[in-house]
C-alpha cells in the first residue's frame, strides 16, 4: 500500500493532533508506512500537553502530492479539511462528527458518537490487541479531557469515562481533575494574541440551508478575557463574514467551570437567528445561549434546524 497521510481537521485542537499521532504510532506498530500532519498551528492547550511529553508536533502541511491517500481523523467535511480534498484519494475516516460527506471511491469509516476521536482509537488498539504505550495513553486522555471539557460537555458518554480510567492505569496521572485543569488553565491563557485568531483558534465552518456560517468556540476558564476585548472581537467577526463570504458569524465564549456560554456576533441577522434558535437573551450586546457547551451536539444541531425551517 502507497504510504498513509494522517491529518486532523483545520484550526486542530488537542483531539486532532493526538489522535494524528496516536494513529500514527498504531499503524506504525502494524507495519504501515504513516505520516501525521497538522493542518495549521498548534492551540496552548495542545502546546502544553505535548511539551508535558517532550513529543514535538507532526508538521504542518497546506497540500501534499496529487493522489496521495489520506486518513482523515476527527473531521469529514471537506471545508474543515485540506484544501482541495478533491485531489486526494481518503483511503480511511476515524470521526465522532456529523458526517457530510461523499467520495469518489469506497473507504474505511470509523465513526461513533463518543467523546472524542481518541476514544474511538483506544477502543481500536483493544480490538487489535496491540500495546498502549504510556505516551500514546496520555495523549488520549488529553484528547478525551480536551473534547469533553472533563466531562462537563453532553457529548460524554459513559465509554470515555471508563476509557479514561482505563488509559490511566498506564499513564498513572496522579491527579487527573488537576491535570484538567492546567490544561484549560494553559488553554485560557492568550496573552495578547490577535482577535482574528482568537475567533479562528477553535473555529469551524458549516452550511446551513444554501449559506455559510462560521462558528467560532473560545473555551476558557476566564470568560472575561474575551468579554473585556467585545470591540476588537465584534471587529473581527464582520471582517472574517466579509473577507470568508459568510452569512454569519459568531463567537461563543464557554465558562468550562460554571458552565456558560456568552456569544459575540457579526451583525443583526446571526443575532436573530441565534435569539431564535436558542431563545437567548442578551445584555450588553452579548448573547446568552444557557448552559450550551459543545458545538457539535448544542450548537450546530439547533442552528441548522432553526436556520433551515
Ligand atoms: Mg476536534
Ligand atoms: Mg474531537
Ligand atoms: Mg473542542
Amino acid at each position: 500500500m502507497d504510504k498513509l497521510h494522517i491529518i486532523g481537521h483545520q484550526n486542530p485542537d488537542t483531539d486532532a493532533i493526538c489522535s494524528a499521532l496516536v494513529y500514527q504510532s498504531f499503524l506504525r506498530k502494524k507495519g504501515i508506512e504513516c505520516e501525521a500532519y497538522k493542518l495549521g498551528e498548534l492551540n496552548n492547550e495542545t502546546k502544553f500537553v505535548l511539551e508535558q511529553l517532550h513529543l514535538d508536533a507532526p508538521k504542518t502541511i497546506s497540500k501534499l502530492d496529487n493522489g496521495s491517500n489520506l486518513v482523515l481523523l476527527d473531521h469529514n467535511e471537506s471545508k474543515q479539511s485540506i484544501e482541495n480534498l478533491e485531489n486526494y484519494s481518503i483511503y480511511q475516516v476515524i470521526d465522532h462528527h456529523k458526517f457530510s460527506f461523499e467520495t469518489k471511491d469506497p473507504l474505511y469509516i470509523r465513526a461513533e458518537p463518543i467523546g472524542s476521536t481518541c476514544s474511538i482509537l483506544c477502543k481500536m488498539f483493544d480490538e487489535e490487541g496491540i500495546e498502549i504505550s504510556k505516551d500514546e495513553a496520555i495523549m488520549m486522555i488529553s484528547a478525551i479531557i480536551s473534547d469533553t471539557l472533563y466531562f462537563r460537555s453532553p457529548t460524554t458518554t459513559f465509554e470515555d469515562k471508563e476509557l479514561l480510567h482505563r488509559l490511566n492505569e498506564i499513564a498513572q496521572i496522579e491527579d487527573v481533575e488537576k491535570y484538567s485543569l492546567d490544561m484549560f488553565a494553559a488553554k485560557s491563557d492568550l496573552g495578547n494574541i490577535s482577535p482574528q485568531e482568537l475567533v479562528k483558534t477553535d473555529y469551524k465552518e458549516f452550511e446551513f440551508g444554501s449559506n455559510t456560517y462560521g462558528l467560532g468556540v473560545m473555551e476558557t476558564t476566564s470568560p472575561s478575557y474575551g468579554i473585556n476585548r467585545y470591540d476588537e472581537i465584534k471587529q473581527a467577526l464582520i471582517d472574517i463574514q466579509n473577507q470568508d463570504n459568510l452569512k454569519g458569524c459568531f463567537l461563543s465564549i464557554v465558562d468550562i467551570l460554571e458552565e456558560k456560554n456568552y456569544t459575540i456576533y457579526s451583525d443583526d441577522n446571526m443575532r436573530d437567528e441565534l435569539i431564535k434558535a436558542f431563545n437567548a437573551t442578551e445584555e450588553n450586546n452579548i448573547l446568552h445561549l444557557g448552559n450550551i457547551l459543545s458545538r457539535k451536539k448544542q450548537i450546530v444541531p439547533k442552528l441548522k434546524e432553526s436556520i433551515e425551517n
